[in-house]
């Protein structure tokens, strides 16, 4: 299994080293040739307005929407997030997401104060709490019904999941525990 990381801006380099260290194969996605070769795609933090425009110059962001559309399991961290919901609030107007998960979420939704933080999460399949790092983070404010909820942060969703697609408010990739790499890559190979 080959598991791509858009590389078109933000946090991809450490994505890869994290996948890397479960011995799955994570080619760099920047081009749609790349994209064709690869089984699921991980689209990471960084800043979603930048990544949604760099996807639309690239010409990648149909591709990667029909892939998604025909069952390309996606995991999205962060602007990654933003990028997978449905509905972005606080989003500049240009920018649209893919819409594979059914979620609103808000851009820097944790406000100036609480721009960033770490917090120990309970993660649902997990035996041990997950140190996880929230860099101006999505706030999910609404969850759709075929949507579970595998993290929550004082009361509010930060891991969530529906079919081969997971998502998190903060970056996993950040922390050297590569356990929500693992549950995204064991959740693609028991489908
Ligand atoms: N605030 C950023 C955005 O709106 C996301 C931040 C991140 O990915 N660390 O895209």
């Amino acid at each position: 299994m080959r598991v791509g990381v858009l590389a078109l801006q933000g946090a991809f380099a450490v994505h890869r080293r994290r996948l890397a260290e479960l011995d799955v194969e994570a080619p760099a996605v920047r081009t749609v040739a790349q994209l064709a070769e690869v089984d699921a795609l991980v689209v990471p933090g960084g800043e979603s307005t930048t990544m949604s425009r760099l996807l639309a110059t690239n010409g990648l962001f149909d591709p990667v929407a029909e892939r998604i559309e025909a069952g390309m399991p996606v995991l999205g961290t962060c602007a990654g997030m933003i990028l997978c919901a449905t509905e972005v609030l606080d989003a500049r107007p240009d920018q649209v997401p893919f819409g594979v998960i059914d979620l609103t979420v808000r851009r820097n939704g944790y406000g100036r104060q609480l721009a960033s933080f770490e917090a120990d999460l309970d993660v649902a399949g997990l035996d041990e709490p997950f140190r996880a790092v929230f860099i101006r983070a999505p706030k999910v404010e609404r969850v759709g019904a075929d949507v579970e909820v595998l993290a929550e942060h004082d009361g509010v969703p930060v891991l969530l999941r529906r079919r081969g697609c997971t998502v998190a408010a903060f970056h996993p990739e950040l922390t050297p525990d590569g356990r929500v790499h693992r549950l995204f890559v064991e959740s693609i190979e028991q489908r």
